[in-house]
């Protein structure tokens, strides 16, 4: 709590929901003393879906105690006790933590020990208040609902340790996690989501239906595509070229490392080196140093200072991109250039924020970069959306916002005039607005060297992600001395935009996975078909059946196990097919395959011309099922 003190302006912005959650932690807090009336209290703070309350305890709280405190939370409720605000002295305060009545349901033998050191970190400026419903006395500051009735729905849902202060040092906590709804309704809502996303969670399907795989041997957070998962990629990737090819980009392919020096230009280096990985060093100089017995720490050193040259594994592609456009003279004519790269890039993410294909440490971008004159900003922008738009209304993530980041008043942190400034601002604007996008607009959340869009998504399910970005950029075009040749044959600096919408193909196909549940629509679909013969009778039938179909570049296979039927109807359906094609003697001698679709079930008999044109069609116009 004081560690991360929030200032009473911040509190009073809280929710409706966190005040009803962080109230339920009051509650929390005075059924568990009922029991356990020796509990020392800490934090408890609403946090994203819910709140949680911290305290120390000889008994160790676990799920089968949850029914116990909850019936006891529920009679705190019912008994609708007001929530009671209380200046105090700091003083008094002080007393009543030393007399253990802080965070308890009246005086205990124990002082309040963890409400005492959150008491020393309050300023001195800052009033001390207590929070009283019926016996229980917190130091809160508050907000809360009004009575404990107020607080519709809860339940507890998990138990973790936790430091106090988030510091090994400190005492180990027992965690005690819930959340809390206005009404019954909408807890139900939430916990049916919950299940929901878990059997949609990408890394539980990347493994189920043979995606992808990550290796410890390999490396924390590098992904390794596999097959099925390899054609995913590669029909988005083709998707999205296509759409690039439309809109006048050109593909481009550059290296994964490049020179120190590039990324001194560019500015990612030193700067950023946090979330790189650290520079490779040419087998000479690294014999070199070795004979002059430098020091590690020495040679890291030299690196930054520059001293000695290296090479970085890129974090970013926009530095390529920049030496492919000045590495030919440009006139207005030529603009806008447009680079596009599928392009692979490291970031050193921190070990325990990795998971599954959303957080990596190598991802390829979605990757381009625009050079265009001032008045071309608008007309790129809206470029950019209406191509994210389309590739999103094709996968049926028809429900999106973008987040305009916009600089704010301190003028000085920025790079470019501020004239440069409301124009692209404006364009970003005008962009979202002449699209019909729900927009917000977000002041300080420029980078300094340009304003920005972000995009969120909303899938089938109601989740939001956030993906990629759409970046204006004064600062590199200044950096790298960028130019190109105007009507009247003077030397002007063209605008950077950087544009990665998607953000990755890991993060997006992980977030694809979720999307549809595994159940890809055909185009995307690793297998699109599988032929069912129903005996061995009719497998030579259904190798001519599979082979036709793989000749018109469909991914069939064929089941030539012995299982019945139903077990290889169900195997498919497991698998997510989205097509069956039932074989017996009947289909056999019409020359026909009895269709069944992953989503309809049972479709009736058709040639196998006529199946193959169905699918084409499905396949060419990238139709969902
Ligand atoms: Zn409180
Ligand atoms: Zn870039």
């Amino acid at each position: 709590m004081a560690d991360d003190r929030k200032t009473t302006e911040e509190r009073q912005r809280m929710t409706d929901i966190e005040r009803i959650r962080h109230s339920c932690a009051h509650v929390l807090a005075t059924a568990i003393l009922r029991i356990w009336p020796e509990a020392q209290f800490a934090a408890g703070p609403p946090v994203e879906n819910g709140f949680y309350y911290d305290l120390e305890l000889d008994h160790h709280i676990s799920s089968d105690d949850f029914d116990k405190i909850e019936t006891e939370m529920k009679k705190i409720i019912k008994e609708n006790q007001p929530f009671e605000r209380v200046v105090v002295s700091r003083d008094e305060a002080i007393r009543l933590a030393n007399e253990g009545q802080l965070g308890a349901l009246g005086p205990r033998p124990m002082p309040s020990k963890f409400k005492l050191d959150i008491l020393r970190g309050i300023p001195d400026e800052e009033e001390i208040s207590l929070y009283r419903n019926g016996d229980f006395t917190d130091l809160c500051a508050g907000p809360h609902v009004m009575r404990t009735g107020n607080i519709g729905a809860f339940k507890l849902t998990s138990i973790a340790s936790a430091y106090y202060k988030r510091d090994a040092n400190n005492p180990q906590l027992q965690r005690v996690y819930g959340t809390a709804f206005k009404t019954r309704a909408e807890l139900d809502q939430y916990f049916a989501l919950l299940e929901e996303a878990k059997k949609r969670d990408h890394r539980k399907l990347g493994r189920e239906l043979e995606l992808f795989h990550i290796d410890e041997e390999v490396g924390p957070g590098l992904v390794l595509w596999k097959p099925k998962g390899a054609i995913v990629r590669k029909e988005l990737q083709a998707f999205i070229s296509e759409e690039l090819g439309r809109q006048g980009y050109t593909e481009v392919f550059t290296p994964h490392i490049g020179k120190l020096s590039l990324f001194r230009t560019s500015g990612h280096y030193p700067y950023y080196r946090e979330s790189q990985f650290p520079p490779l060093i040419e087998p000479e100089t690294l014999a070199k140093f070795a004979e002059e017995g430098c020091s590690c720490a020495e040679l890291s050193n030299r690196l930054m200072k520059g001293e000695i040259e290296g090479y970085l594994l890129k974090p970013m592609n926009c530095p390529m991109h920049i030496k492919i456009y000045a590495s030919s003279q440009h006139s207005y004519r030529d603009l806008p250039v447009r680079l596009a790269e599928f392009g692979t890039v490291y970031r050193w993410e921190q070990s325990g924020e990795l998971g599954g294909m959303t957080r990596v440490r190598g991802f390829t971008q979605d990757d381009a970069h625009i050079f265009c004159t001032e008045e071309q900003v608008l007309g790129e922008i809206q470029g950019c959306l209406q191509l994210v738009l389309r590739i999103l209304n094709t996968l049926g993530m028809n429900s999106y916002r973008v987040r305009v980041g916009l600089r704010d008043s301190d003028s000085s942190k920025y790079v470019g005039t501020s004239e440069q400034w409301d124009r692209a601002e404006d364009a970003l604007r005008e962009s979202a607005k002449n699209l019909g996008v729900p927009f917000s607009e977000e002041i300080g959340e420029a980078a300094f060297y340009g304003p920005k869009i972000d995009f969120v998504v909303k899938d089938v399910i109601g989740r939001e992600w956030q993906l990629g970005t759409v970046q204006v950029d004064y600062n590199l075009p200044e950096r790298f001395g960028l130019s190109y040749v105007a009507p009247d044959n003077s030397a002007r600096r063209p605008v950077m935009i950087h544009r990665a919408p998607f953000g990755s193909l890991e993060r997006f196909c992980g977030v694809l996975i979720e999307h549809f549940a595994g159940s890809f629509p055909a185009w995307l679909a690793p297998e699109q078909v599988r032929v069912l013969p129903i005996s061995e009778k009719h497998l030579e039938y259904g190798r001519s059946v599979s082979g036709r179909l793989l000749d018109r570049n469909i991914r069939a296979s064929i089941d030539e196990s012995s299982d019945k039927i139903g077990a290889k109807i169900r195997l498919a359906q497991l698998q997510k097919v989205p097509y069956m094609l039932v074989l017996g003697a009947r289909e056999e001698q019409a020359g026909e395959v009895a269709v069944r679709s992953r989503k309809n079930g049972d479709e009736g008999a058709v040639s196998v011309s006529e199946f193959v044109e169905r699918i084409q069609m499905e396949v060419r116009e990238r139709q969902r099922d």
